[in-house]
């Protein structure tokens, strides 16, 4: 594997995962094992983790891998999960290439469903970053040396209902910005399984993108998912856990946004607040890989920026 240095910001974006602190790029290529996260949603854990819902007429994908080869992975998978289920449905939680470039490997008929806030972003930037993502390193190359964009097949603004049969929906939903602009989710009933992308995280630092939401909207996009009463939650870039990851996600952003608040009515600069609240946030949660000062300097300029 190449080492070269990676840009920061792309950095940021998966320093997250303790396991992958060395070496510096996350391993992108998917496996075949599943995890199962409650009575039908299963997950493989990877980069990203990806989930499979299955009901008795269809399943549905929540992201791609990064380039069509894990698209056909999973399409793999869920084909063994589902072996008689004649429909495939497949979403994304946000426009970035590890979640939404493998759209390819999937079989013809798939249904590939994004909310309009999403596609939009796709538009704009869904091709600059893939070329970004594929100059990191010779695999990532080769990943995505071939991974069209596709239109939709459907899109909704702020909620799509889906009947994957016996029982089971997976209602897909925008709720506002947060990482992006156009971070769905899929909230699984009748599990109560929130495949929640980068909106609510295991001990992950929360990252707004450039073209993401606002600290205030993260907060807001929270409020929403607590009125679902969520029993089980599977992060993009963290460890499944249940619903109190969608407190804890609220208490940190909350504590964040209230101490930089504070440091910013008392006249001290965004980048000194971001030093300052550095180490103390990292004192007091130890336990979060991807909480450094430069994370923290970030959120703190969107916290400024409000
Ligand atoms: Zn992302």
């Amino acid at each position: 594997m190449d080492f070269r240095p990676v840009p920061l910001f792309l950095l940021s974006a998966w320093a997250a995962s303790a396991l992958l602190a060395q070496p510096p790029v996350p391993q992108a290529i998917l496996g075949e094992e599943t995890l199962r996260i409650s009575d039908h949603v299963w997950a493989i854990m990877g980069w990203p983790n990806v989930a499979i819902v299955v009901g008795n007429k269809a399943t549905l994908v929540v992201d791609t891998g990064l380039g069509p080869r894990n698209g056909a992975t999973i399409a793999r998978i869920a084909k063994r999960l589902a072996p008689n289920n004649p429909k495939l449905y497949l979403t994304t939680t946000h426009y970035h290439p590890e979640h939404a470039s493998g759209e390819a490997g999937f079989p013809p008929g798939t249904i590939l469903i994004r909310n309009a806030a999403q596609q939009r972003q796709m538009d704009e930037d869904g091709r600059a970053m893939v070329e970004r993502f594929a100059k990191i390193t010779p695999l990532w190359t080769e990943l995505l040396a071939d991974a069209p964009l596709r239109t939709p097949d459907i899109t909704f603004d702020n909620e799509l209902k889906l009947d994957l049969g016996g029982g089971v929906t997976a209602r897909l939903l925008w709720f506002g910005g947060a990482h992006t602009m156009g971070d769905e989710l899929t909230f699984v009933e009748p599990d109560r399984t929130l495949v929640s992308g980068d909106v609510v995280q295991n001990k992950f630092f929360p990252l707004i993108n450039a073209n993401g939401g606002t600290p205030a909207s993260w907060l807001a996009v929270l409020d929403k998912i607590a009125a679902l009463n969520v029993l089980h939650v599977l992060p993009d870039h963290s460890a499944p856990g249940d619903g109190s990851l969608v407190a804890s996600e609220k208490k940190f952003i909350s504590e964040l946004r209230s101490r930089a608040m504070e440091l910013k009515a008392s006249g001290v600069s965004a980048e000194d607040a971001g030093k300052r609240l550095g180490p103390e946030f990292k004192t007091k949660y130890p336990d979060y890989p991807n909480l450094n000062d430069n994370n923290v300097t970030g959120f703190v300029k969107h916290v400024y920026a409000e």
